[in-house]
């Protein structure tokens, strides 16, 4: 497989040998490089984004659809904070919350649509259980663990009797940003988008291209074949708008369904844990919300009398498979020579997309796959 970069690499060195800089050469053979970003989603988004940042010469992205309107990201309800659903910290929480800031206050500060508290209601014995845990074990107060009346001082809409208050999330319009991260991709030249779908990367070398990113969401399995175990989940979401004697919402909710306050006063109801369904597209709210069980209205009880429902979206996300009791890692590895994968990011994407992208960028311009953590080469944590 051809390999310009290790190539560009050895002529620059030779070139500027007499300058002896290290940088220099590594600033010569990316500027040579052309890089294929198959999918523009979060994490091919964030991964054009990165490369562009690091000077590659060409950035192509290939995906049939328009930027906003791919799959899973394009409906994502937006919800970014570090701690899974039994209240422990995500992996490399800190510093991928941190990254994440970062890419979205650089491209995107307009796409911030709240920032605050986010509550976890305990529904189940179990959940009380882990919370009580996740708050004693919490050093630095990041997390509030809310009983009886608390509850309903702090989150009045919730009929909840425990909870975990996350003191900081962000709810992010997802559309919004990859618009304008893939505009700040644009404007540096050396950015292109191509309405296509891509068969598979050998296609791509044989179009010229050095190195290919497969970042297709669930769809990456099919690009990379036995590469990687992952299953496909399908999210759903109903779309209620604020009825005029309605009051407003206002702190995001979940407790494996969620409720997200949105822009212009609608609050997005959800789950993503349905199996997929293949008629999807023909669902309409009541469907939806009969697929949505009655958890949302458990979260909220007065959920009707404030709000109407208005629309319906759905999309299908990638989790690795995992032996049960072992947390989901993305796959963030090179299957091949010149071939990068970053999936599975599961229900975390907002959280992970920029840190990965970081840790597969650096990667790739360095042509070295040990760069990237061995845990998740494999998906297994
Ligand atoms: C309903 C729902 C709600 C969610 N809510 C949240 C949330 O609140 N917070 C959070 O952090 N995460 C959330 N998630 C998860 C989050 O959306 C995903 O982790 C993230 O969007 C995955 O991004 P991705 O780029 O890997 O995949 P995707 O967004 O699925 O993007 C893959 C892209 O690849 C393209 N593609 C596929 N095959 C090909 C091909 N052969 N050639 C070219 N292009 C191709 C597709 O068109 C698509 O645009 C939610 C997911 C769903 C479904």
């Amino acid at each position: 497989m051809p390999n310009k970069f290790s190539s560009a690499a050895g002529t620059c060195g030779f070139a500027l040998a007499s300058k002896g800089s290290r940088s220099s050469r590594c600033d010569f053979a990316k500027c040579c490089l052309r890089v294929a970003v198959v999918g523009g989603g979060l994490a091919g988004l964030s991964v054009a984004d990165r490369l562009c940042k690091l000077g590659v010469g060409e950035v192509v992205l290939f995906d049939p659809n328009p930027i906003g309107v791919g799959n899973a990201s394009a409906v994502a309800a937006g919800m970014l904070h570090k701690f899974t659903p039994r209240g422990k910290k995500a992996f490399m929480a800190d510093e991928a919350f941190q990254r994440s800031q970062e890419m979205i206050s650089e491209s995107a500060p307009n796409s911030i649509i709240y920032h605050g508290a986010l509550f976890r209601a305990a529904v189940t014995e179990k959940q009380e259980k882990d919370y009580i845990k996740a708050s004693q074990l919490n050093p630095d107060s990041e997390l509030l663990l809310l009983q009886g009346d608390e509850v309903q001082c702090s989150v009045p809409q919730s009929p909840a009797r425990m909870g975990l208050l996350i003191r900081d999330a962000f709810i992010i319009d997802t559309k919004m940003y990859m618009k304008e991260l893939w505009n700040k991709c644009v404007s540096t030249g050396a950015a292109s988008h191509r309405l296509e779908r891509v068969k598979s990367p050998a296609d791509l070398f044989d179009s010229g291209f050095d190195s290919v990113v497969i970042a297709a969401g669930y769809q990456s399995n099919d690009l990379v074949p036995q590469h990687m175990n992952m299953q496909r989940k399908q999210g759903r979401n109903v779309i209620f708008r604020k009825r005029s004697s309605g009051s407003v919402f206002n702190i995001p909710m979940v407790s494996g369904k969620y409720l997200v306050p949105q822009r212009d006063n609608d609050l997005l109801a959800g789950a993503t844990v349905e199996a997929v369904d293949p008629n999807v597209n023909e669902r309409g709210i009541s469907e939806t919300l009969e697929a949505l069980g009655t958890r949302i209205f458990e979260l909220y009880p007065d959920l009707e009398e404030h709000y109407e429902p208005a629309s319906v979206t759905s999309g299908v996300r990638g989790i690795p498979i995992r032996p049960p009791g072992i947390a989901p890692l993305p796959y963030l590895s090179s299957p091949s020579p010149n071939v990068w994968l970053i999936a599975g990011l599961a229900s975390r994407g907002l959280l992970h997309h920029a840190l990965l992208a970081d840790l597969l960028t650096n990667a790739l311009v360095s042509n070295d796959p040990s760069l990237l953590p061995e845990e998740l080469q494999s998906g297994i944590d």
